[in-house]
């Protein structure tokens, strides 16, 4: 399973899993798919579909099911996921991983990871969480990028998120224990799921995390 897997990563906002999914997506060779940077880039754009999505998005609040559940399904149907992909932040409710299972049929999914934190670290995390506008990347007040602002990868202006203040991070996290932490059930049901801890620096997670996708890759020879 090292190279082409079909696989999920669940965890609470600010868990790290854009981070983690960035580099996962290069160790296996896969395209890592996030509704919320797919999301973003329509609000970007300016399009009717994300104007009308930048209103749930500002508020923390989640985007209809059956609008997400058509935007993946024409993003795993492109040629570039036809070994795989990473899907991060999707889905985030059962009716969406029910969806999901009727995508990929007749295959099924490789592995469903949960990328744990406890609450107080995500909450600490988001509120110095800063992005760039442009390419997504990651950055905090502790590791900001080397110049002024401006992204070390694109040169892009790096932001706080419109969706990262106070109020909107805990109606994600509300969102995430009423619809989101069901999923855990739901994979663990199906002997899907690996949860691993989530808090150390970004190499030492993504080494727990190599670990048990080479597991898993072991179990599935
Ligand atoms: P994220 O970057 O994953 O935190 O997503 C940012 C925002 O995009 C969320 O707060 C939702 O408004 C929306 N969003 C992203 N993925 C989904 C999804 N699978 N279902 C519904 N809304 C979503």
């Amino acid at each position: 399973m090292t190279r082409g897997a079909r696989l999920v990563v669940l965890g609470k906002q600010g868990a790290g899993k854009g981070t983690q999914c960035v580099r996962l997506s290069h160790y296996l060779a896969v395209p890592h798919i996030s509704t919320g940077d797919m999301l973003r880039a329509a609000v970007k754009a300016g399009t009717e579909f994300g104007q009308l999505a930048k209103a749930y998005m500002d508020r923390g609040e989640l985007i209809p099911d059956d609008v997400v559940m058509g935007i993946v399904e024409e993003r795993i149907a492109e040629p570039d996921a036809s070994r795989g992909f990473l899907l991060d932040g999707f889905p985030r409710t059962t009716v969406q991983a029910k969806a999901l299972d009727e995508m990929v049929r007749p295959n099924s999914l490789d592995l469903v990871l949960d990328l744990d934190v406890p609450t107080e670290l995500v909450l600490k995390r988001l509120s110095s969480r800063r992005v760039c506008s442009t390419c997504g990347a990651n950055y905090s007040l502790e590791s900001p990028p080397k110049l002024n602002w401006t992204c070390d990868l694109c040169g892009g202006e790096v932001v706080q998120r419109r969706d990262d203040t106070e109020t909107a991070i805990r109606r994600r996290l509300d969102l995430y224990e009423e619809s989101t932490a069901p999923l855990l059930e739901f994979y663990s049901e199906r002997n899907l799921l690996a949860v691993v801890n989530g808090v150390g620096t970004p190499d030492e997670v993504m080494d727990r995390l190599v670990k048990v996708v080479e597991m898993a890759r072991d179990r599935k020879k």
